[in-house]
């Protein structure tokens, strides 16, 4: 059966490039109906806090990428917290010591140096030199009697390493390009060459997908996995590994960096992206479901999901297309839904209760029709729709739009309108009379274009030069507060 891993280190960021990872590891286990273990590496103690932990189980949730085994709701392969694994890392360094795969290495760090130096100026391979491969127990002795105090090293093989990449094809490692690497350090502290791959394999863990940046460690991965099968530890079999493209940043010349803007995933949930089109867009880097369509649900994904069609080119992160595809979603949540989803934001900016009430529920859904083609996200609906529900005590023009809008004959258009629209009784405030009344006011009767007709009544009734279409939203926003704002926007 799969079993995939996600292994976030807990630092309280999540990047679009960890979030695509976790989405292709998903993917790939619910189409084969596999396990998709989310394992925390927390051991590199600096960065990962308990906030960072919480931050990104509930990333994960917002997300909707849902696993089966965990840290918060257990599993046969626990714990998964790393941070809770130590003893187990040090049970495995023994018994890959006591098996001669691994060994203790006294080169101190200047030592080091100088030899690499020295191979570089004489033009070889400067990993490291295997000086401590094969010591005798004097020379152990006498390093000890210094006080030197040893790293781990892996015993690497003397043969090319070669697999066959899910998404690149065969690829192949040279042995003069992986020297002997420190699983421990000198103070016990157990490295991620170590742990990753140990508790790859003892979670039994039987595809690894994860980015191109990692690559260069695969071939050690695999010479300690087949020194692990060697000692019986985890499951014996190698996993299968897919190496997901780079993600570039929006010019396409360098990698996509976690400073630069558009890609943490904090930004996209305060924004109001729908997790779903941010997934779809992220699915693209990379892969597609067919050549000539973008847009697909997550259902789609997982029953198409092939890893083998993964792109190995670089993929270029595109801001303008995330919008897009987002906005793609938005039009096809259901009316109900939409309105919904969007109480939040406008709770966020003041605009709505937490739990508005039915009538404000009720307008708010009458509203969704007019904005759903309109927005990019979520985060929008408050400049869309804030003016509908603030009331008239906080109702505001927008400065600006009444600096451009509200000039020259505004006046003398706001007093027509005023006029034609207080003409209608509550019974006739509908869109249509609305519209034929505006019309046979401002652009029959004072010969206006429809620009200069309708931009003044826009502003002084929503505060903005674009709101949702304006007959309906002053049917919306009712009679008596129309006539109130068209009176107050005059000078
Ligand atoms: N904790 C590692 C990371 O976040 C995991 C890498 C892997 O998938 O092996 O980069």
């Amino acid at each position: 059966a799969v079993r995939v891993r996600f292994p976030p280190s807990p630092t309280g960021l999540l990047t679009v490039g960890n979030i695509r990872s976790a989405l292709f590891n998903w993917a790939f286990a619910r189409h084969y109906g596999g396990k998709l273990v989310l394992r925390i590496e927390d051991t590199d103690t600096a960065r990962n806090t308990e906030e960072g932990y919480r931050y990104t189980l509930e990333s994960l949730q917002w997300l909707g990428l849902t696993w089966d085994e965990g840290p918060d709701n257990g599993g046969d392969f626990g714990p998964y917290k790393q941070s809770e694994r130590m003893d187990i890392y040090a049970d495995v360094v023994a018994k890959l010591l006591s098996a001669n795969r691994a060994y203790h290495c006294y080169c101190s760090q200047e030592e080091l140096d100088q030899r690499r130096e020295a191979a570089r100026t004489a033009g070889q391979h400067s990993g490291y030199d295997g000086h401590c491969r094969n010591l005798g127990p004097e020379q152990i002795q006498a390093y000890v009697d210094e006080g030197r105090r040893p790293v781990v090293r892996l015993r690497m093989p003397d043969r090319p390493i070669v697999f066959d990449d899910l998404v690149r094809g065969e690829i192949t490692f040279l042995p003069e390009n992986l020297g002997d690497y420190v699983l421990v350090r000198a103070n016990g502290y157990p490295l991620y060459p170590l742990v990753n791959p140990v508790d790859d394999a003892l979670m039994e863990i039987t595809h690894v997908l994860r980015g191109e940046d990692l690559l260069s460690s695969t071939p050690r991965q695999i010479a300690l996995y087949e020194a692990l099968a060697e000692i019986g530890i985890g499951s014996g079999r190698t996993p299968r590994f897919g190496h997901l493209p780079f993600v570039m940043g929006t010019e396409g010349n360098k990698k996509l960096s976690k400073r630069d803007p558009g890609a943490g995933l904090g930004e996209y949930m305060e924004r109001g992206f729908l997790p779903e089109g941010l997934l779809n867009y992220l699915a693209l880097l990379g892969w597609s479901i067919a050549d000539d369509r973008d847009v697909f649900t997550m259902a789609e994904m997982i029953a198409a999901f092939d890893i083998r069609k993964v792109n190995a080119n670089a993929a270029r992160f595109d801001p303008k297309k995330c919008e897009a595809i987002n906005a793609a979603h938005m039009r096809m949540l259901p009316q109900d839904d939409f309105a919904q989803r969007m109480v939040p934001f406008l709770a966020k900016a003041g605009v709505l209760p937490e739990q508005p009430s039915d009538e404000q529920l009720a307008v708010l859904r009458a509203a969704v029709p007019l904005v759903q083609e309109r927005m990019n996200a979520l985060g929008e609906s408050a400049d869309m729709l804030g003016f509908l529900f603030v009331d008239d005590a906080r109702f505001a023009v927008d400065p600006d739009a009444a600096a451009k809008v509200l000039t020259g004959d505004a006046d003398a258009v706001l007093a027509a309108a005023a006029k034609a629209l207080s003409d209608l009784g509550p019974a006739e405030w509908t869109t249509e009379a609305i519209e034929a009344a505006l019309r046979a006011s401002l652009i029959d009767g004072l010969g206006l274009k429809p620009k200069n007709a309708f931009g003044p009544v826009r502003v002084a009734i929503s505060g903005r030069r674009i709101s949702p279409p304006l007959f309906e939203s002053l049917e919306l926003l009712g009679r008596e507060k129309s006539l109130h704002r068209l009176e107050q926007a005059r000078r």
